[in-house]
């Protein structure tokens, strides 16, 4: 199968996407928070085929995308206050809302939870696509299971290629982490995974926010954090300080190695020349080139060193939980 990447200039992309989707085939596209691998969410055979082509485990669900005017109604049972109010503030944007589920979309979708993931990407591209389409289109990222999330059309070509018919390309992904995943079947909002909709954000629309954490042993909410993700294809190593950083640069280094440091822009003037791959200085730049910056770092070095950056409050909770869990350094409840 040829995979054709479709930007702007291709003629026709939007209705092409329309009957791959209405064919029950697979087709990616651009979102502001990392490229989507969609497919109709009603159809058990075509959301079957999203986790065969990641590899995907199959008791990790997926967020079903809908364009802004779709009707949730039917696909959810109920919505408490907050919620309603939650998705006047901050939708279309990089926020999932979990509610209880009617059922209505492919028992798949949701791998056996009562519960339906609804995200309302604001991308033109995924806005477009949705609408042309018409239907929930259920969606994880697009990249192979385990591996960095692609926030540009090129890195899912690279790790779908042959494999799916066609990428919306929409350019680079600027918020650049996976949405915050909000369970909103309680009384009180409660973060399942962090991300560029903070829970400062959520608590100052909805009077409180509370953070999920698994307990040990228990069966985690999302169950998606459960599993190491994210992960560059090389040698990787986590410190907090740089001399850790410089000890193992420098051992790798005299053993023939590539070595990279990937660290906070006021790092790099003290790691005196060695290589390294600038994540700049603000949580929203982090969060915007953290994902490029590990697929580049995996193409060059045999070592990837990280060097936590700083946590500064807004968005960087979700920067910190993806980078420690890219390095291994954090893995969940259970490792996979
Ligand atoms: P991805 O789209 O690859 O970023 O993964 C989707 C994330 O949303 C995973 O962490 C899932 O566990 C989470 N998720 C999807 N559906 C649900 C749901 N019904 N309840 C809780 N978490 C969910
Ligand atoms: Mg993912």
């Amino acid at each position: 199968m040829e995979t054709v990447i479709a930007d702007a200039a291709y003629e026709g992309r939007f209705r092409l996407a329309k009957r791959y989707i209405e064919e029950g085939d697979v087709v990616a596209f651009h979102t502001e928070t990392v490229y989507g691998l969609g497919a109709n969410a009603f159809s058990d055979e075509a959301v079957l085929k999203i986790f065969a082509l990641k590899g995907r485990p199959a008791d990790n669900p997926l967020i079903v995308h809908v364009h802004r005017e779709y009707d949730i109604k039917p696909l959810i049972d109920g919505e408490p206050p907050y919620a309603a109010a939650l998705r006047r503030a901050y939708l279309p944007g990089p926020l999932t809302m979990v509610y209880p589920s009617t059922g209505k979309v492919s028992k798949y979708v949701s791998c056996g939870l009562n519960t339906l993931a609804i995200r309302v990407p604001s991308s033109p591209t995924a806005q477009e696509f949705l609408r042309e389409v018409d239907l929930p289109v259920a969606a994880p990222s697009a990249n192979l299971s385990k591996h960095v999330s692609p926030v540009t059309a090129r890195h899912v070509y690279d790790d779908f290629n042959g494999k799916i018919p066609l990428i919306l390309d929409g350019g680079a992904c600027g918020g650049g982490i996976e949405s915050t995943v909000l369970d909103c079947t309680g009384e009180v909002p409660q973060i399942l995974r962090e991300g560029l909709v903070t829970r400062e954000m959520i608590a100052s629309v909805a009077g409180d926010c509370k953070l999920y954490r698994a307990q040990t042993g228990e069966k985690p909410k999302s169950p998606g954090m459960a599993y190491k993700h994210y992960s560059p294809r090389c040698r990787t190593a986590y410190f907090t300080e740089r001399e850790g950083a410089i000890r193992a640069y420098d051992e790798e280094k005299n053993a023939g190695g590539t070595p990279c440091i990937l660290c906070e822009h006021g790092k790099v003037p003290f790691l005196g020349g060695r290589e390294t791959l600038d994540l700049g200085g603000t949580g929203e730049e982090m969060a915007q080139r953290l994902y490029a910056l590990l697929r580049k770092g995996e193409r060059s070095a045999t070592l990837l060193i990280g060097i936590e950056p700083e946590e500064r409050g807004g968005c960087m909770a979700g920067v910190l939980n993806r980078m420690r869990r890219a390095f291994g350094a954090e893995h969940g409840t259970e490792e996979s």
